[in-house]
C-alpha cells in the first residue's frame, strides 16, 4: 500500500470507529460526535495533500517530518476548518476558533508555524484544548510527512519519537507470540515505535511494583499505565482484547480514566486532541 492510499482508509476507519463507540458509550457521546466531524474534515484535507506533496519529500534522505511547512497547499484550507469548528466544536473552543478567524493570515502562520516546531517537545501541560487548532488542522500533514521518512531499525528504548522527537500519545498492546507487545504511538506525527512493556516512558522506572495499572469496568481494553516514582501515566489500547479498536479514536472515550488518574494524583504525560 503507498502513503497516498493508507491516509484515506485510516481516516475511514477512524470515523467508523467514533461512531461505534459513541452509540456504545453516552458518556463519550459529545466528544466522539465532534471528533467524527475533526476526522472527515481531516480526511480531505489529507487527500489534497496527497494530490500537491507527492513529490515533495524526495530529497536524498527523505523528508524530514519537521521540515518547513508547505503553506501554499495548507493555508488555503484554514479559514474552512476554522469555521468547522466554529460550527461543531463545544463553546469554548468554538469560540477561540472564531476568534482565530477574525485574525490576519499572518497571525496564522505563526500559530501553525509555532506549533509544528515545538509540539510534544517542549509544550509543557496547556489546558485543555490549548493546542487544538493547530494540532487537528496540522495532524494530516504530520502524518503525510512521517510515512515518507525512511526509518532506521531502533537500537535503543526511545522514550520519545525516533522520527520527529515528539513525546508519545499513547501506548499500544499488540498481540505477538504468546502475548502483547507494547509500541508507543507519537503525539504529533501518530507514528509507532517499539518499547519495553515494564518501563516507565517519562522517566525510566522499571520496577514493576512501581508501575501499577488500572482498567475501568466499562472500557476492559483500555488502561492507565501509571508510574508511583514520577507521578505519570500512560494510557495504552489493548489490541490484544480488542482487535477492533482504533487506539486514537478509543482513548478519546476514555473518560472514565481520565477521572481516575486525576483522582489519584497522576498527570498524563501528553494529552491528546481533545485536551484529556
Ligand atoms: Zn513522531
Ligand atoms: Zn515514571
Amino acid at each position: 500500500m503507498t502513503p497516498g492510499q493508507t491516509g484515506g482508509t485510516e481516516y475511514d476507519a477512524r470515523i467508523r470507529r467514533s461512531e461505534r463507540l459513541s452509540a456504545q458509550h453516552e458518556f463519550a457521546h459529545e466528544f466522539l460526535d465532534f471528533y467524527k466531524h475533526v476526522a472527515s474534515f481531516q480526511k480531505t484535507l489529507r487527500a489534497n495533500i496527497n494530490s500537491f506533496g507527492a513529490e515533495t519529500p524526495s530529497g536524498p534522505l527523505g523528508a524530514v517530518v519537521r521540515d518547513p511547512l508547505d503553506l501554499t497547499v495548507l493555508l488555503p484550507h484554514f479559514r474552512g476548518f476554522l469555521s468547522l469548528i466554529e460550527q461543531k466544536a463545544p463553546g469554548a473552543l468554538a469560540k477561540s476558533a472564531r476568534q482565530m478567524s477574525l485574525l490576519s493570515s499572518d497571525s496564522w502562520i505563526a500559530s501553525l508555524e509555532a506549533y509544528w516546531k515545538l509540539a510534544g517537545v517542549y509544550d509543557q501541560q496547556v489546558g485543555a484544548f490549548g493546542q487544538f487548532l493547530p494540532r487537528a488542522f496540522l495532524q494530516p500533514y504530520a502524518e503525510f510527512r512521517a510515512e515518507h521518512v525512511a526509518r532506521a531499525p531502533l537500537v535503543v528504548t526511545a522514550r520519545t519519537c525516533p522520527l520527529c522527537g515528539a513525546r508519545p500519545l499513547l501506548g499500544v498492546l499488540r498481540l505477538e507470540g504468546d502475548g502483547g507487545k507494547r509500541f508507543l504511538m507519537c503525539s504529533f506525527c501518530l507514528q509507532e515505535w517499539e518499547f519495553r512493556r515494564i518501563l516507565c516512558p517519562t522517566c525510566g522506572e522499571e520496577a514493576e511494583g512501581k508501575l501499577p495499572v488500572y482498567i475501568a469496568e466499562q472500557l476492559p481494553h483500555l488502561r492507565v499505565e501509571a508510574c508511583e516514582t514520577c507521578k505519570f501515566y500512560i494510557r495504552s489500547v489493548d489490541l490484544t482484547k480488542d482487535g477492533h479498536a482504533v487506539p486514537l479514536v478509543d482513548d478519546l472515550a476514555a473518560i472514565p480514566l481520565t477521572l481516575w488518574a486525576h483522582e489519584h494524583g497522576y498527570s498524563r504525560l501528553q494529552p491528546n486532541l481533545l485536551g484529556t
